[in-house]
């Protein structure tokens, strides 16, 4: 590391998010809240990028602006090489829906709706007739591993399925790039590898994954850790220790799933 305690990590493949001294500003009254001051980096295809930090260090803020949820108060955000600031509301939504995936800590899944359902909610947007909505979020869920579970409700689904669900539908419209903000932060030990066994399979089939955790053991099983301080970019690194959640998993004891 360098004195600063920064290193940049240059990317894998070609650049897919180059943010450039981006910040947000909120205004809470009379109390502006610098949630970003000054994030500059870029992530290339093929990344998995743990993005760690204290709570309040601006994790989510960053994540939700990549995203295209959030707009910066300053700085460059380019997506694919298109500059995010000036598209329009409606070009936002595109490219959210076609590029990206989202995957939250709290699942967001409709809860009186099956997993079948709450995949194909993303396809409702476009123009995908019925029948290849149901195939696609039948594959999705297959990639996952709850092709026996499809039409099982959130309620009747282990809080590792339930994430699983999620982690389908934000696949089902074929994203380049996974974000995923605190995935494994409701799940137990086991379930949590489980859950980042998905994302490195993924990851291996190409899809850029950019996921916050503030668990270091999350955190090793990325390629790139950067580590957010008061909305800055406190650290820059390879991680060269890499675990194969896969490998991991087999140290640790089962859990019946059938059993919940
Ligand atoms: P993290 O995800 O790392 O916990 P956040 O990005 O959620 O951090 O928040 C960064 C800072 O911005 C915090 O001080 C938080 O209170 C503030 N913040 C986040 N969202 C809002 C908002 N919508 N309005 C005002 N302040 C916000
Ligand atoms: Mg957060």
């Amino acid at each position: 590391m360098s004195s600063e305690g920064i290193q940049a990590a240059s990317p894998a493949g070609a650049t897919v998010i180059a943010v450039d001294h981006l910040t947000k500003t909120y205004q809470l009254g009379e109390v502006e809240v610098h949630a970003l001051r000054g994030v500059s980096l870029n992530v290339g295809t093929g990344e998995f990028v743990a993005i760690m930090g204290a709570s309040g260090s601006g994790k989510s803020t960053f994540m939700n602006i990549l995203g295209c949820l959030d707009k910066p108060s300053k700085g460059k955000y380019l997506l694919d090489n298109i500059d995010v600031s000036g598209l329009s509301r409606d070009e936002l939504a595109h490219i959210r829906n076609n590029k990206i995936g989202f995957v939250f800590q709290g699942f967001n899944l409709l809860s009186r709706t099956s997993a079948i359902e709450n995949v194909e909610l993303p396809l409702l947007y476009g123009t995908t007739p019925s029948k290849v909505r149901k195939e696609k979020a039948i594959a999705a869920l297959e990639r996952v591993g709850l092709g026996d579970r499809v039409h099982h409700y959130p309620n009747q689904l282990s809080g590792g399925q339930q994430q699983r669900v999620a982690i389908a539908r934000a696949l089902v419209n074929d994203p380049s790039i996974v974000l995923a903000d605190e995935p494994t932060g409701n799940l137990d030990s086991r379930t949590s590898v489980e859950v980042m066994d998905i994302f490195q399979q993924l990851n291996e089939n190409g899809i850029t994954v950019l996921l916050v955790t503030h668990e270091p053991d999350i955190a090793q099983f990325a390629k790139r850790q950067i580590v957010f301080r008061d909305g800055r970019v406190k650290a820059d690194k390879f991680n060269a220790n890499r675990k194969r959640a896969e490998e991991v998993l087999k140290d640790l004891p089962a859990i019946d799933e059938d059993e919940v």
